[in-house]
């Protein structure tokens, strides 16, 4: 287990992206379930006004920060975190280990030709992958059809696309359903292994402005951007106190 670093009461992983996936490989083999949060400035802000949420992601067996708002935050409170890592780069490097070991993995959310989209695009680039199954992504938060039927194919991997707080509540209602697996809540993933929705280029994610390239390609989610002064301000409240 890292150490863990405290920002506004969630908990993250003290740990790079190379250390989480060798430690996933390690609890994949050993047949450990595992339920993996990134979170971002929104979703901690989230977790600040609904405990509910709060104790769903303390449940979590690793919080990753994903978004250099979080390393920012980190950084203002003197205790830094080693790097941003970004949920869809965790769920790439999960598949390439899911590929490499043929293991079964379940695709839950997003819309329907959407999803589609994805898997073809997964089978065509992973080829080794076992799809366990797909289901898009509106249904009923508690139907226990869609438990049920995520249970029965068996999976190694599951990633849940429902953006948060939805995907996060499915995987801990449902946790207790599974003997073993990797769940992590994945948000936009499945539109960007779509193709659907574009990753920002590489240079951009090494300045750390991947969230001014969503911004310009998706200026409908500039109200979303309106969380990290927010954030910050936040934290820069409780380095005060
Ligand atoms: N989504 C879904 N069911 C819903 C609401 C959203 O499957 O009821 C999907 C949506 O199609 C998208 C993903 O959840 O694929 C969340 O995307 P968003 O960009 O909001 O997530 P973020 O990455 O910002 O958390």
């Amino acid at each position: 287990m890292s150490k863990k670093v405290d920002v506004l009461g969630i908990e993250f992983d003290h740990t790079t992206k190379l250390e989480t996936i060798n430690t996933l490989k390690k609890r994949i083999m050993e047949n450990k379930k595992t339920f993996i949060v990134t979170a971002n400035p929104e979703i901690v802000m989230h977790a600040g006004r609904d405990p509910q949420y709060k104790k769903i992601l303390q449940s979590a067996d690793y919080i990753m920060p994903d978004g250099i708002g979080i390393i920012m935050g980190a950084n203002l409170l003197k205790n830094p975190l080693p790097e941003r890592i970004p949920g869809f780069d965790l769920m790439k490097d999960l598949l390439i280990i899911a590929n490499k070991e043929r293991l079964r993995v379940f695709f839950l959310g997003a819309r329907e030709e959407v999803l589609n989209k994805a898997i073809d695009n997964v089978k065509r680039e992973y080829p080794g992958i076992q799809i366990a199954g797909c289901h898009h992504g509106f249904f009923k938060e508690n139907d226990p059809q869609i438990a049920a039927m995520v249970k029965k194919s068996n999976p190694d991997m599951v990633f849940v696309a429902l953006g948060f707080p939805r995907q996060e509540r499915w995987i801990s209602n449902n946790f207790h359903l599974f003997e073993k697996g990797i769940f992590m809540g994945v948000g936009g993933s499945i539109d960007v292994l779509s193709g659907t929705v574009k990753r920002a280029p590489e240079l951009w994610r090494k300045l750390n402005i991947e969230w001014l390239y969503r911004l310009i390609k998706q200026p409908q989610r500039w109200k979303r951007m309106t969380f990290l002064p927010l954030f910050i301000l936040k934290v820069l409240r409780t380095k005060k106190n």
